[in-house]
């Protein structure tokens, strides 16, 4: 299979090409086409297997295909949730990568630091936010970060938000969320508590596992 037949735009495909990838590995095969037609995921997937590519490049495609008309500043219509700083730093290059060519904005919130920086960052207008779970909801109950236009939200790593003792955070920040939304989950492990709040989550998923 090429990128060329996962029904992608110009823009997209450049920053492919740019990034010298030829074809995409197999889990961006199975998840590319049906996120981008709406489906909730869920991906079983490790890290290395390009699952960030998977969510990425459906959701900049969606953002950029779906404009929203709005005045004033820009609402967050995308947010990926990942357990760790490294993880977040990381999707958020991807994301200015994948959307090189493109307008949209990607922002990254991780706790650990002041959040003087990414209060200011955050507005300036924000089409993706990409966040660890403890920062977020921080940032949301100082009203910083609203979330009431999100369109696509990404669980990244589920299973480490579990192991890292974050799994209450993360029910918090979905219960704030738009249910009307897709979500694409992943994680490299499916316990019981992970296949749980899978549940809670998706709606009538597509299921990939690489
Ligand atoms: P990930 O599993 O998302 O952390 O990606 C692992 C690595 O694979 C990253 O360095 C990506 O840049 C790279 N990658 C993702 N998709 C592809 C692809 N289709 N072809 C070549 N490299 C890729």
């Amino acid at each position: 299979m090429k990128f060329t037949d996962l029904n992608l735009i110009p823009p997209i495909l450049e920053a492919l090409k740019t990034q010298g990838y030829t074809q995409p590995t197999p889990i961006q095969e199975q998840t590319i086409l049906p996120a981008l037609e709406g489906k909730d995921v869920l991906g079983c997937a490790q890290t290395g297997t390009g699952k960030t590519a998977a969510f990425a490049i459906p959701v900049i495609q969606q953002l950029i295909q779906k404009p929203l008309h709005h005045s004033g500043k820009r609402p967050i219509r995308s947010l990926i949730l990942t357990p760790t700083r490294e993880l977040a730093i990381q999707i958020a290059e991807s994301f200015e990568n994948y959307g090189a060519n493109t307008q949209l904005k990607y922002k990254v919130i991780f706790g650990g630091v002041s959040q003087h920086g990414q209060v200011k960052a955050l507005q300036s207008g924000v089409d993706v936010l990409i966040a660890t779970p403890g920062r977020l909801l921080d940032l949301m109950q100082q009203k910083y970060v609203q979330l009431h236009q999100l369109e696509y939200f990404v669980l990244d790593e589920a299973d480490r938000m579990l192991d890292m003792g974050f799994l209450n955070d993360v029910k918090k920040v979905i219960a704030k969320i738009p249910k009307k939304r897709q979500s694409l989950f992943f994680s490299a492990t499916m316990p019981k508590d992970i296949v749980k709040l899978a549940n809670t989550i998706l709606i009538d998923p597509i299921k990939v596992e690489v």
